[in-house]
């Protein structure tokens, strides 16, 4: 089974680079890369045939919010949608519970989330991982398919990387709860600082089902190299 690759872009492409982005892309047609770019660019790698994420939406179908994007008007164009990124939660104050209606609203439309966890480095040194961990599993409505993304919030970013056990029991811990709670087997990636030289080696712990991958996903030649070291 290969690996899931995702790619957060977040708010980095202009339109002429997600042109050049989803047309390289495309000749590789490689199954498992999701592509997740800004909403402006999500038609066009859509068109390109890119498998696409979006990276938020928000939780009702319709109605006067203004700026907003729902998973309703989404839900065409778009086969996946990270919930609750880290950089979601602390810099525009995403709480569970919005978090929860959100993936609510991705069942709804048919859209399959990418539920974004993990502790912060404070939590971490304080042995809290798996209680935060807890937190933010539970309570779901679960209707559907859900793919989890366990990111380390210290690791986003920053080249620190918990060792093989660290994540290993992490993701064992969460696919546990997972059946207990909802008796449901689900995906679990890893997240946070993953490059070339690193994939490979989070890739074999047996665990990690595949990869979110944020800054070194900008580059598409550097996404296709990971993509092809972990699959090929
Ligand atoms: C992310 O933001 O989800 C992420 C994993 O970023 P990076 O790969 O840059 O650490």
């Amino acid at each position: 089974m290969n690996k899931i690759i995702v790619a957060n872009l977040k708010m980095n492409l202009n339109y002429n680079e997600a042109l050049n982005y989803g047309d390289i892309l495309r000749k590789y047609n490689y199954d498992n890369i999701i592509v997740c770019p800004s909403n402006i660019h999500i038609d066009l790698m859509h068109k390109y045939g890119v498998v696409v994420g979006a990276q938020d939406a928000y939780y009702l179908n319709k109605g006067a919010y203004t700026g907003e994007v729902s998973f309703y008007q989404l839900k065409d164009l778009v086969k996946y949608c990270i919930i609750g990124h880290s950089e979601r939660r602390t810099l525009f104050n995403e709480s569970n519970e919005i978090i929860k209606d959100k993936i609510a609203s991705c069942f709804f439309n048919k859209i399959i989330p990418i539920l974004c966890i993990g502790e912060t480095k404070e939590e971490y040194d304080n042995k809290k991982t798996f209680e935060i961990v807890e937190e933010q599993i539970k309570d779901l409505n679960i209707s559907g398919e859900i793919i989890i993304a366990y990111e380390p919030v210290y690791s986003i970013g920053t080249g620190i990387i918990p060792n093989d056990d660290g994540i290993d029991n992490v993701h064992t811990y969460i696919k546990k709860r997972f059946k207990e709670i909802y008796n449901i087997d689900i995906k679990v990636l890893y997240g946070g600082s993953v490059n070339l030289d690193n994939c490979k080696d989070i890739c074999n712990i047996e665990s990690v089902d595949g990869l979110l991958i944020g800054g070194a996903s900008i580059d598409v030649n550097n996404l296709i190299e990971i993509y092809k070291k972990v699959n090929l």
